[in-house]
């Protein structure tokens, strides 16, 4: 039993509509006080029009849905009022519901109830913050079968696979007088636990998908001026963002731009040419150019063909090589003077001609393989770390298996997988990390 809380659902702002909606057990009788009809004698699941009013006068116009327990998305009674848009009218309301009784809810509360009430589960619960926060087509499709449960419904038959096991070895090692007990041989345990490995396996492999999906790949491009990094922006773009001059210096802040491989969102981000310079403006285009190295996940370094390898450019090799990076040699149309004993693509930016380097990010981060039609990729960091927890209790497993370990001895695995994976879809959990989980949400949802 929870306290009744309110906050407003929609964007705040300026808008034709807006949703204040409120959750708990007093959700009927505080709405009653300040509506102008009896709220009672509505049914669930409808809309009802009347007034918001106070000390007799009317404060907004609105529409009224009830949802009534336990059928709703916290399941408790929930009512949504649908108000003119606008900042003072949404905030009036809000304010009336608390004075009558109501706490204002913490961000994604709402969601939390709805998963501390059983109604969903954890990667359900996540999967609805990626669907909000999704940005692409790949990414919504990705967050909807989060939230449809397909995701959960994978890890729980892993789970119960897991546990079937063990509920097994359990069996066989407490009444092994029992003849009408099945016994599962070594080899079955041995056949039943290569499966859960690879099973496993499997969907940690689709994480690297899923991760790229709902993250997209944050990519830098850096390099001396005039190597042609804006000329590269604006090929990959397709679109003259970047402005393009031969005057070294020009992109002193970041241009960014995205586009779109196999439903993953790749964001260019063009920074200022990295050279020693006195100017103050560049100089802080520089180091932003600097300190964006560390948040990428691909950095493109650009040379010029045309030219000899320049201390700089050795600078900014030494500074990015250990990074995720692409080396790209531009201005391949020109002569060539530069002399790179390193892994690199040739292109021609002016010339429209930069194929090699869109093979070389798809080679680099596997897009051909993904495959957006199976939207069941597990891509949240949470359940990426707690399943290659459970890979490795499950490696554990096998490994023992191999070495002929006594089988009372492998149940620690065992409970360890059921464990990881419980932990995954929130069957167990500790408050601190949910209460951390459900304060990424926004208010009202
Ligand atoms: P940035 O300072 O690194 O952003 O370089 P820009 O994109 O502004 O380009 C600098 C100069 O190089 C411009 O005059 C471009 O037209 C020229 N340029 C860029 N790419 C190429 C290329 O592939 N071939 C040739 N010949 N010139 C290029």
């Amino acid at each position: 039993m929870y306290d009744t809380i309110a906050a407003i659902s929609t964007a705040q702002g300026v808008g034709a509509i807006s949703i204040v909606r409120i959750s708990g057990d007093e959700a009927l009788e505080i709405v009653n006080k300040i509506f102008d009809r009896n709220i009672y004698s509505f049914k669930s699941n409808t809309i009802n029009y009347g007034h918001i009013i106070e000390n007799g006068k009317v404060i907004d116009e609105v529409l009224i849905s009830v949802f009534l327990a336990p059928k709703t998305y916290t399941k408790e009674n929930i009512i949504e009022i649908n108000t003119h848009g606008g900042i003072s009218v949404t905030n009036k309301i809000l304010e009336l519901l608390l004075e009558n009784g109501a706490r204002l809810a913490e961000p994604g509360e709402f969601t939390k109830r709805a998963f501390l009430n059983g109604r969903i589960d954890l990667i359900e619960a996540e999967s609805v913050m990626d669907l909000i926060d999704a940005k692409t087509e790949s990414a919504r499709k990705l967050a909807i079968s989060g939230v449809e449960g397909r995701l959960s419904s994978k890890i729980k038959k892993l789970r119960d696979k897991a546990l079937n096991l063990i509920s097994n070895i359990e069996v066989n090692i407490d009444y092994p007088e029992y003849e009408d007990i099945e016994i599962m041989t070594i080899e079955d345990i041995k056949r039943f636990s290569n499966e859960l490995n690879s099973e496993i396996d499997d969907l940690l492999k689709t994480s690297e998908s899923g991760k790229l999906i709902k993250e997209g790949i944050n990519t830098v491009i850096i390099g001396r001026p005039n190597v042609g990094k804006s000329s590269l922006l604006n090929r990959l773009l397709d679109e003259d963002k970047a402005i393009v001059t031969d005057i070294p210096g020009t992109t002193r802040d970041i241009v960014e731009g995205s586009i779109r491989i196999n439903g993953v969102l790749i964001n260019f981000l063009d920074t200022a040419g990295v050279r020693e310079t006195t100017n103050t403006v560049e100089k802080i285009g520089v180091e932003k150019s600097l300190s964006l190295l560390d948040s990428a996940s691909l950095v493109l370094l650009v040379l010029n063909n045309n030219e000899k390898l320049t201390d700089e450019d050795k600078d900014l090799l030494e500074k990015t090589k250990n990074k995720k990076r692409i080396i790209v040699v531009n201005k391949k149309d020109l002569d060539s003077k530069l002399i790179l004993d390193l892994d690199h693509v040739s292109v021609s930016a002016e010339n429209n001609d930069i194929e090699e380097l869109l093979n070389k990010i798809n080679e680099l981060f596997k897009l051909d393989e993904i495959n957006d039609g199976d939207m069941t990729y597990i891509s949240n960091a949470r359940e990426i770390s707690l399943l290659k927890k459970a890979k490795k209790a499950s490696n554990n497993l096998v490994e023992a298996l191999n070495n002929n370990i006594p089988i009372d001895m492998l149940e620690i695995d065992i409970k360890n997988i059921i464990d990881y994976l419980g932990e995954v879809t929130g069957d167990s959990y500790d408050n601190e990390l949910i209460d951390k989980i459900f304060s990424r949400f926004c208010l009202g949802k």
